[in-house]
């Protein structure tokens, strides 16, 4: 019997609801497999707590996380705490204390599932976001504060190291694709430090990959084709932020910023990676049950993958595919299913299952 240790970290808002849901379709798995089992240890690490306690990480956390396999986190966000506080407090804090550089953002519009583009059924991308340095390394400051000569900087900061890992990575994710295709894409007709840098980079990692077909692109002229030409896309490659702005893109053109997951892995494992649905706290309809749990299930068959349970996670997407097709829909997607309705329908899809 293999045993997974996983940390969970709901988080606010609808996070408590869709990673509950995430739980009991990964028991389900596991009851159907009969080979391997989840150990789940839960974290309150929430904005709740840090309105009370004070902090979202208690001392010590992180080394208490340290030693799960995964770590499986709903959302964090909340209207009492400004937004780059509870960012940067939880999430920043976990990933680059565990060196999760590379965020992966797969977008694929799920059979049922309605997109407002055109086409979009050709969409199968996968966005690799760098995530550790870039636009959103933290450095900067403010002098003459609430003067009117006031001057904010942020500082982007980019490395050869961080470039060249996160491009060997792309690539190598490229090329385990059946299209094997990569575009890089950058700002570097404007920006010609960091980003030219990032392009000379990824043209010498592109050397030892010769059978990966790879082409480049500007951030805002991508923009265009993700809308104008999705299938000439496969795998994509950009910095923290431009990555940050396009994956949101693919996931509303996907279908709704409920189904899209998302992981931030170690690719090298020296710490936990983690798995979260791309959306956010979402206070609008949090406690009312009708959150769409598909981001979350979608993200918990990324760490199923990642744990090497690949039977279950391919069980897992046949089940999640069976359902959209089915009709079967949240408030989001137009229909009037409730998370606990969408649960159950993939629980007994799984049971089901040959
Ligand atoms: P954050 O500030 O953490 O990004 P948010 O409150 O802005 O959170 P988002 O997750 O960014 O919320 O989502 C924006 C809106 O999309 C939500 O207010 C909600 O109406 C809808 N939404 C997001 N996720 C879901 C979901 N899983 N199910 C249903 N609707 C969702
Ligand atoms: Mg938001």
């Amino acid at each position: 019997m293999r045993t997974h240790k996983v940390a969970v970290i709901p988080g606010d808002g609808i996070g408590l609801e869709v990673i509950e849901a995430g739980k009991q379709v990964i028991e389900a798995l596991a009851k159907k497999s009969g080979d391997f089992n989840f150990e789940f240890e839960d974290f309150d690490w929430s904005s709740k707590r840090y309105l009370e306690q004070g902090e979202y990480i208690p001392e010590g956390g992180l080394a208490k996380l340290a030693k799960f396999d995964a770590i499986y986190f709903g959302a964090v966000g909340s209207q009492d705490v400004p937004d780059h506080v509870s960012l940067w407090d939880l999430r920043l804090a976990i990933c680059q204390g565990f060196d999760q550089y590379a965020n992966v953002r797969p977008a694929r519009v799920l059979p049922g599932v309605k997109s407002r583009l055109e086409g979009a059924d050709k969409i199968d991308w996968v966005i690799i976001r760098e995530n550790s340095e870039g636009e959103y390394s933290g450095n900067g400051g403010r002098v003459h504060q609430g003067l009117p000569d006031e001057i904010g900087t942020e500082l982007s900061i980019f490395s050869r190291k961080g470039i060249e890992r996160i491009h060997r990575f792309a690539f190598e994710m490229a090329q385990s694709r059946p299209r094997k295709k990569l575009t890089l894409v950058t700002k570097s007709n404007a920006q010609r430090h960091g980003m030219v840098l990032w392009d000379e980079v990824f043209f010498e990692v592109a050397k030892d990959f010769p059978e990966v077909e790879i082409d480049r692109e500007l951030v805002d002229a991508v923009t265009t084709r993700m809308v104008l030409k999705p299938e000439t896309l496969d795998v994509v490659v950009a910095t923290n932020l431009h990555a940050d702005i396009l994956s949101d893109l693919a996931a509303a053109l996907s279908g709704s910023l409920g189904i899209a997951p998302t992981a931030n892995l170690n690719p090298e494992r020296s710490f936990p990676s983690m798995f979260e649905p791309i959306h956010g706290s979402a206070f609008d309809i949090a406690g009312q049950g009708i959150a769409n749990p598909v981001g979350s299930f979608w993200t918990a068959a990324m760490m199923l993958e990642y744990l090497g349970e690949n039977t279950a996670a391919e069980r897992l997407m046949a089940a999640i595919e069976r359902l959209t097709e089915s009709g079967m829909q949240t408030k989001d997607l137009g229909g009037d299913a409730m998370t606990r309705d969408v649960t159950a329908a993939i629980c007994a899809d799984i049971e089901a299952q040959g």
